[in-house]
């Protein structure tokens, strides 16, 4: 049921890729390793205030009936909440998101799929329904749908389903998107059903959006390495966010450089940030696509999260990916035969995610920190910010080299070497 899922967003993913959003809008991260479970959320904010309300509601109430469900008793790691999201707007009005949710619990005998659209109307200033967009024939689409899942299909639910006016739907400038969830109008073993209707009457005008063109040329920096100077190999996972841009001019500023492991489902959204990273000497790398638990997935699914968050990255910025952070830090001699990529962990942990103070992370970052270690930190915080701010002056005045993994390699390859001969 998963795979069917994946396949069909990244389906759905590939035909979207023409229409890229012109702004930068936020996309907020939720990510937590508990003692009984794992959260790994995103969601986009627009600005709109009605709209990110309405998001907001969704996501929190998702977490509630997620964290209702896990056994405090027993601490088991197996519970994981994935939500990932979709974000288009068509003609600079229309806003489109569609929220996918994976859940899955020790009390769950399946983990359990949800999805949920939005289409707002910024001009307007309103939700819209499936009627408000196009005048849609259901008599043809409870045909079409009987026939491509005559298997599974529950027919009076079919009916009953397409009788609501809530009908779950996105739209882009040539089809509607109709959604449905596992048991909605099919025997689970479908998964989640997305169905696209053709063009057909749309009842508002649809003004093409701009496609923009990609320019970017990623040229690596050569750098002067001393191998004498303590090194320490600083890198940020989660990313990239809005305070991203803030970091890379605070490295700058160090003369320091660092590796972002970045999601796959962000990189679009935040290219200029991404290009703003690469240009000042950083590295990227690989944190799967939606922050997936990397265990947990078939080798197929695997290979959806590593392949096409590096296939986004290649198209996007030109750059080739050569390390992977697994997700969770979670990994197995299993899952280490199935990646073909050098995989980084870390050995100090700033706990930033935890703390969410910037005094308190850089005490415990600093008390850690040691020639040739690699500094864990998350990207998506205000407070890791604020902590990189005490970090990187006093790691200049004890005389630190602050490099990204890579490097950190290279020097410590230069290291043997002189000391071999
Ligand atoms: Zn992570």
């Amino acid at each position: 049921m998963k795979k069917i899922t994946f396949i069909l967003s990244i389906l759905l993913f590939l035909t979207m890729g023409c229409q890229k959003q012109k702004n930068e809008f936020s996309i907020e991260g939720i990510i937590e390793k508990n003692e009984n479970d794992m959260i790994g959320i995103h969601y986009p904010l627009t600005g709109i205030k009605k709209l990110d309300q309405q998001i907001e509601t969704y996501i929190f109430d998702t977490k509630n009936s997620f964290h209702k469900q896990i056994p405090k008793e027993i601490s088991l790691h197996d519970s994981e909440l994935n939500i990932d999201y979709e974000y288009w707007t068509i003609g600079n009005r229309y806003h489109n998101i569609v929220l996918t949710t994976f859940m899955t619990t020790f009390h769950l005998a399946h983990p359990i799929h949800d999805i949920k659209t939005f289409v707002y109307d910024e001009l307007e200033k309103k939700f819209l329904n499936l009627t408000d967009i196009a005048n849609i024939n259901k008599s043809n689409i409870k045909k079409e749908l009987i026939h491509l899942y005559k298997d599974s299909i529950i027919i009076n639910q079919l009916e009953s389903t397409l009788e609501q006016e809530n009908l779950k739907f996105t739209f882009k400038e040539n089809n509607i998107t109709l959604y449905f969830n596992p048991y909605e109008i099919t025997a689970g073993s479908s998964g989640i059903i997305k169905y696209q209707i053709p063009y057909e009457n749309f009842k508002i005008e649809i003004k093409n959006t701009e496609t923009a063109k990609n320019t970017f040329q990623y040229h690596p920096i050569n750098k002067k390495l001393s191998i004498t100077k303590p090194t320490i190999a600083l890198t940020f996972d989660d990313g990239p966010s809005k305070y991203t841009k803030e970091i890379v001019n605070l490295l700058k500023e160090y003369n320091a450089n660092a590796t972002f492991f970045i999601l796959g489902n962000k990189v679009e959204n935040y290219q200029e940030t991404l290009e703003f990273v690469l240009k000042n000497g950083n590295e990227l790398g690989n944190h799967s696509y939606n922050h997936k638990q990397l265990t947990r997935l078939s080798t197929k699914d695997l290979k959806n999260q590593i392949e096409l968050t590096n296939k986004i990255v290649k198209q996007t910025l030109n750059y080739d990916i050569q390390l992977l952070r697994p997700t969770y830090g979670s990994i197995t001699p299993q899952l280490r035969k199935k990646i073909n990529m050098d995989i980084v962990l870390w050995n100090v942990d700033t706990k930033d995610w935890k703390l969410k103070n910037g005094q308190k992370i850089a005490k415990k970052a600093l008390t850690d920190i040691e020639d040739g270690k690699t500094v864990l930190m998350h990207d998506i915080y205000k407070t890791t910010v604020d902590a990189l701010k005490i970090i990187l002056p006093e790691l200049k005045k004890q005389g630190y080299q602050v490099v990204t993994v890579s490097e950190l390699k290279e020097i410590e390859k230069l290291r043997n070497e002189s000391k071999n001969n």
